[in-house]
């Protein structure tokens, strides 16, 4: 399960930021190239958390839409769907821009 080892980095970064104090709240960025089922990371995520100061810790997902340069004409799109093909000429042959990320953007701790 790929969620599985998504949610294992997370709190592994989540973890190693906390310095030994009680993590409460976990916000992510996660592109929508990552192809993440919501409900399967959040479940994921409770149970690698257990036993780790992220335990008990909301997750809170923000989902960021993939942007692509082409390569043919260089127009900038943001798509949604599959497959991912220039808004302007179809080509494939795109850069991703955005949404492959996968990053924890911030931490909501207990006061030590
Ligand atoms: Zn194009």
């Amino acid at each position: 399960m790929h969620e599985l080892s998504i949610a294992e980095s997370i709190v592994r970064v989540a973890g190693d930021h906390a310095n030994g104090r009680r993590v409460t709240k976990v916000y992510v960025k996660v592109g929508h190239l990552r192809q993440v089922v919501p409900s399967a990371l959040a479940f994921s995520f409770e149970l690698v958390a257990q036993g780790t100061p992220v335990e008990g810790a909301k997750l809170a997902l923000e989902e960021v839409p993939v942007t692509a340069r082409c390569r043919s004409c260089g127009v900038e799109s943001r798509l949604g769907a599959f497959p991912l093909l220039c808004n302007s000429c179809g080509s494939a042959d795109l850069r991703i821009v955005e949404g492959e990320e996968l990053m924890v953007e911030s931490l909501e701790m207990e006061e030590a």
